[in-house]
């Protein structure tokens, strides 16, 4: 996607060789009109997969889930990282470590909007080791529904999420693949 590839280029800022800072569109204040272009992008990929359903995880993949929801006509629900008063109910949760806080959360969904014979589609803003892939895949498992693939915006194709998802058979559409951060400067694969 050169809109996203170019804003990378233009506005992310390199951190150090692992992180990418996407304050400026994604993170932070958020570009409208890219992630229109991101939710039409996952629509367009995912048009065939049948899906009833998409998961992300609170608070950066709201965005793009949010665009893509609209796109495919389809319910978005977000796994929320803090207890709250009004999920009373038994939850599924997971445990996920923070790539960027490097702290262990606990997240929860209620099995209220998901059930069997839901076919699920995971969006999250980035891929850096799959701790937040594997624990919302876990918790669709959970709710005996079906994970029928993964939307990334960002994927850091230099950290462990990509290759042990595509070890698991998962289906992941990555619409920024990067290849290195080294020397602050960022470099893509194809995507
Ligand atoms: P993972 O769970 O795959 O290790 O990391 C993914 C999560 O960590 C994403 O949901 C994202 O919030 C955060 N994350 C991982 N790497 C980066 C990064 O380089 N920059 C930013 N801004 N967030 C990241």
């Amino acid at each position: 996607m050169d809109a996203l590839h170019n804003k990378i280029r233009s506005e992310g800022i390199v951190l150090s060789d692992q992180v990418l800072k996407v304050d400026a569109f994604l993170n932070h204040q958020i570009d409208p009109a890219l992630m229109k272009a991101i939710g039409e992008e996952f629509a367009r990929r995912f048009a065939d997969a049948g899906i009833t359903k998409i998961v992300t995880i609170e608070a950066s993949g709201i965005a793009p889930a949010v665009m893509t929801g609209l796109y495919l006509g389809v319910p978005v629900i977000f796994a929320r990282k803090h207890a709250s008063l009004t999920l009373t109910e038994n939850l599924l949760t997971a445990s996920v470590y923070s790539f960027t806080k490097q702290t262990e959360n606990t997240v929860a969904v209620s099995p209220r909007h998901l059930s069997k014979g839901d076919r699920v589609l995971i969006i999250d803003d980035f891929l850096a080791n799959g701790r937040a892939a594997q624990a919302l895949i876990s918790i669709i498992q959970q709710a005996e529904a079906e994970v029928a693939g993964l939307g990334i915006v960002i994927e850091k194709s230099f950290q462990t999420g990509r290759a042990q998802l595509d070890e698991q058979g998962y289906r992941v559409e990555s619409l920024a693949r990067v290849a290195s951060l080294e020397g602050g400067t960022v470099s893509f694969l194809p995507s």
